[in-house]
């Protein structure tokens, strides 16, 4: 059973208050974190959160810190330093009706320029999750469908008995908006992992991971085989370019004497 209410709107308001009336927002307290971190560069001398789970956040970032042997540049090399928001009272996006996880004060992001939406678990560290997880919370980098591993929130998507009156009608993927929106619901009650198994799907995180850093955030959104396509396009016209620079700087003919010499 966890300590943190179902990922519901019910449950959510009735633990954490309502963002409608307000409630979340009154009952902030400020979180030191023991190394320092940044947002958007300048630095956070604290993390504004909901009170309840204040003490969970400062714990999951205490266990971070001594994972890195309370190492300042082992943890801003890990990119957890980067604060990218935590309170924020606002709607999901594409929704009329639900309530961000972050409207709750309960849920932050961390390192978001890394860490983009469908980039699988991003460069997210293991040990990092583990923190969290170890505290009851819940990391987007598990979200079915469109990831976000640069949240964590804390609540629960474990089943729970309840009368079916009460039971939540299903989520329609509401959330499923392509914009820059950092959460994601779903009507599922347990989290399943959607980071790929195997070497192809090591190899599509990786790129996709890879393409979010320089920008390229759109890339979570295509098949596997448009990814594949694109990959192998690119490494092609890296080589063609490489050869044909090879060529335009030393000349034809000095390359063909090295070809002759040492391959053919
Ligand atoms: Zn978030």
């Amino acid at each position: 059973m966890s300590r943190w209410p179902h990922d519901d709107p019910a449950s959510l308001a009735a633990f954490y208050g309502d963002p409608a009336k307000g409630e979340p927002g009154r009952q902030l307290v400020k979180v030191v974190p023991p190394f320092r971190m940044t947002y958007e560069g300048k630095p956070i001398p604290y993390i504004m959160f909901h009170r309840k789970a204040a003490d969970a956040l400062k714990a999951a970032l205490d266990a971070v810190w001594e994972h890195y042997g309370r190492n300042q540049a082992a943890v801003d090399r890990a990119g957890i330093s980067k604060f990218s928001g935590a309170y924020n009272h606002r709607l999901i996006r594409g929704s009329a009706t639900r309530w961000s996880n972050h409207a709750y004060g309960a849920a932050i992001d961390l390192n978001a320029e890394a860490n983009g939406f469908n980039t699988g678990h991003g460069t997210m560290p293991q040990a990092v999750v583990d923190c969290f997880k170890a505290q009851g919370a819940l990391w987007g980098g598990d979200y079915k469908g469109r990831t976000d591993p640069m949240h964590f929130e804390f609540c629960s998507r474990e089943a729970v008995a309840r009368p079916a009156t009460l039971m939540d009608s299903p989520q329609a993927d509401a959330d499923s908006d392509a914009g820059a929106d950092d959460d994601q619901q779903q009507g599922g009650d347990a989290p399943a992992p959607s980071s790929r198994r195997g070497f192809f799907g090591r190899l599509r995180n990786w790129v996709v991971a890879g393409a979010s850093t320089f920008g390229f955030t759109g890339i979570g959104a295509l098949t596997d085989w448009q990814i594949a396509v694109a990959l192998f396009v690119f490494i092609f016209v890296s080589v063609v370019c490489t050869v044909g620079f090879i060529i335009w700087f030393f000349g034809a003919d000095p390359v063909r004497a090295w070809v002759r010499k040492h391959v053919a």
